[in-house]
């Protein structure tokens, strides 16, 4: 089959790796520890392998009270979603998880998706139209811009967090149509923090609305949890929150949280929504039972969290390896070429330290990079051996 010059460099890339046996993805998980932070994997097959690529920021996968939620659910629902939600797929379960994720961001309603990605997709492709201009963040998520180019609308890109730049776009850009601001809280490809004070300033200023993705925030940052725009204060500025019940939440599922009216018009309108199935009862009801975990030992959990990703950051640094502007629990390493960039994620898994590298289209081209996950259930052992190994791995993969 013929394809595309970029695409064939695609699949050359992927030649290129197994021919030079450093393919760096989809090791394969054969055994899981007490936590997702120690695994075995079928490639070598040594215990532990030490996971600093998982999202489980809080440590919570393996609990026990988490199983059971998710069993129960399988008791009494199945293990299908059995149908759309708006045919017979949406349970009891799904109500009050509804209720539930609602009440934690403060907002009159919320909706589930199957994934984060087609909340974000639903959200922008309903939200913005052929007369609107959505701006995003050069570092947003893939899905933001998949949803922003799906509606139609103009998208125009800002220079990574930098509100300077937004607020030049937002100058440049008046008229009848609507203005959507949407940012990562927190950025999964740089680990930084969206600049949501001054993006919210502008937003007001310019009577635009701002979409937060809490993607990698939700559970872990803020004040009870509640994310990144709580964490910089301006949660009651943000207009929708959409996220996943994938990292903290140890589960899968998106949402999206918003104003009564906006939400009924996802429920009844948003493709991304009605033409599949919802999230299935059994990750519904281990997204329950993580919520009632972060109720209880949410604060402990998150302190934790932020003391082992500091330690990370701080030794890291002082190991002589750059990190981006991360200040939170996603912390990651710039490489730069593809080809080092797997070598070294090769490498590691080899000797025991499983990271996970980004390459474009994930990142800009030339802007490879591994990125470390932080989670509760990490030890200072753990912290010293992700040091040791990606600072010895940067010494001898030669550039
Ligand atoms: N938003 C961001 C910022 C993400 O990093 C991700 C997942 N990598 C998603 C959305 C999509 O979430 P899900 O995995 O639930 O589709």
């Amino acid at each position: 089959m013929d394809f595309s010059p970029a695409l064939n460099s695609v699949l050359d890339t992927v030649e290129r790796w197994r021919k030079a046996d450093c393919y760096p993805l989809f090791p394969v998980v054969t055994e899981a520890g007490p936590t997702r932070a120690r695994v075995r994997t079928a490639d070598g097959g040594q215990w532990p392998v030490t996971v600093f690529a998982s999202a489980d920021y809080l440590g919570l996968s393996g609990l026990p009270c988490v199983g059971r939620g998710a069993a129960a659910a399988v008791e009494r629902f199945g293990t299908g979603a059995y149908g759309a939600q708006s045919v017979g797929g949406f349970t009891t379960l799904h109500e009050s998880l509804e209720a539930v994720v609602a009440d934690y961001f403060g907002r009159p309603a919320a909706l589930l998706f199957p994934t984060g990605m087609q909340a974000n997709i639903g959200v922008l492709a309903t939200l913005a139209g052929p007369r609107d201009t959505v701006l995003v963040d050069s570092l947003d998520h893939g899905s933001i811009v998949m949803g922003a180019r799906l509606s139609g609308a103009r998208v125009l890109t800002f220079r990574h967090n930098d509100p300077g730049h937004l607020a030049e776009l937002l100058r440049g850009t008046g008229g009848p149509g609507r203005r959507i601001v949407v940012v990562d809280g927190l950025f999964s490809a740089d680990g930084d923090l969206a600049a949501l004070r001054e993006i919210t300033e502008l937003t007001t200023e310019h009577g635009a609305l701002v979409v937060v993705d809490e993607a990698h925030s939700a559970g872990a940052l803020g004040e009870r949890g509640r994310g990144a725009a709580d964490h910089l204060g301006v949660l009651d500025r943000v207009d929708v929150i959409t996220g996943t019940f994938s990292k903290a939440l140890v589960s899968t599922g998106g949402f999206v949280c918003a104003d009564e009216r906006l939400v009924d018009l996802l429920r009844h309108s948003a493709g991304a929504y009605l033409m599949t199935l919802g999230p299935p009862p059994a990750a519904v009801g281990a997204t329950l039972a993580a919520f009632a975990v972060l109720r209880e030992e949410g604060d402990e959990r998150r302190a934790r969290l932020a003391r082992t990703a500091r330690s990370l950051r701080e030794r890291l640094t002082a190991a002589g390896v750059g990190i981006a502007a991360s200040t939170a629990h996603v912390v990651t390493v710039p490489i730069g070429p593809v080809d080092r960039t797997a070598r070294i994620a090769r490498r590691l898994i080899a000797h025991g330290l499983m990271v996970a590298p980004l390459f474009p289209p994930a990142v800009p081209i030339g802007g490879a990079r591994l990125r470390l996950g932080v989670t509760a259930a990490h030890t200072p052992e753990d912290v010293d051996l992700a040091v040791r190994l990606i600072a010895d791995a940067l010494a001898e993969e030669p550039a």
